[in-house]
């Protein structure tokens, strides 16, 4: 089995050079605004990469995105864990009077090359890449996505997806697309769509109010 790996790593180090004082005198406003911008507490993190026959894994986790794809081949179906935390989460949901079906997990290259193209003729190819992966850059390719209940931007604010948001870390989900996160990830807000990262990683992404995105100091944009 042919098996190339590529390791390296890569430094991101956000600075700031805030100065958390806190006068109080006329110009207060001025610095307030200025200190709030700014933050960002000084962070220095280390990040491995390794691809894998074509797939990339940052620190571990597989990474598809508009930056990252998948080759076409990749077509495995929807992987263990992640089948075995949704019914989990889908068993403790029902617990709580909530029902959670899969409406999507996986799709493979083919089958999101059929999507794309009709959303693309339907909305314009601008529009489309807000809401849908073109082939190739899928989440649901990687086996580790599903959508939740349907796929529809109605469904922001439903009791289902309010109990998701909460609960889905519990299981190693994270909800992939958060809202306020849109120009990094690259996607709409989607409740309905969560990824599959593991507990630790999903509890701690979801504690500190990020995208994967943030998580691994990586972008999501298309080359082309
Ligand atoms: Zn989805």
């Amino acid at each position: 089995m042919k098996k190339v790996s590529i390791i390296c790593l890569s430094v991101f180090l956000l600075l700031s050079a805030s100065s958390c004082s806190s006068k109080s005198n006329s110009d207060t406003a001025v610095t307030t605004a200025a200190t709030k911008q700014s933050a960002v507490h000084a962070n220095a993190k280390a990040h491995s990469t390794e691809v894998i026959d074509g797939v990339t894994y940052i620190d571990g986790i597989l990474i598809v995105n508009k930056t990252y794809s998948l080759p076409k081949d990749y077509n495995y179906g929807l992987t263990n864990e992640t089948l075995k935390a949704f019914n989990k989460m889908k068993k403790a949901a029902a617990n709580d009077n909530i029902s959670l079906e899969i409406a999507s997990g996986f799709r493979s290259y083919e089958e999101q090359k059929v999507l794309y193209k009709e959303y693309a003729a339907e909305h314009g190819k601008k529009e489309a890449d807000t809401f849908s992966a073109r082939a190739g850059y899928s989440e649901h390719q990687s086996g580790l996505a599903i959508d939740v209940n349907g796929a529809d931007f109605s469904m922001i604010g439903q009791e289902d997806m309010k109990w998701l948001k909460k609960h889905c870390a519990e299981y190693g989900f994270i909800i992939r697309f958060p809202k306020g996160k849109e120009s990094i990830t690259g996607y709409s807000y989607e409740p309905w769509h969560i990824r599959f990262v593991g507990k630790n990683n999903a509890k701690e992404i979801t504690k500190q109010n990020i995208c994967l995105e943030e998580y691994l100091g990586i972008t999501s944009e298309y080359q082309v």
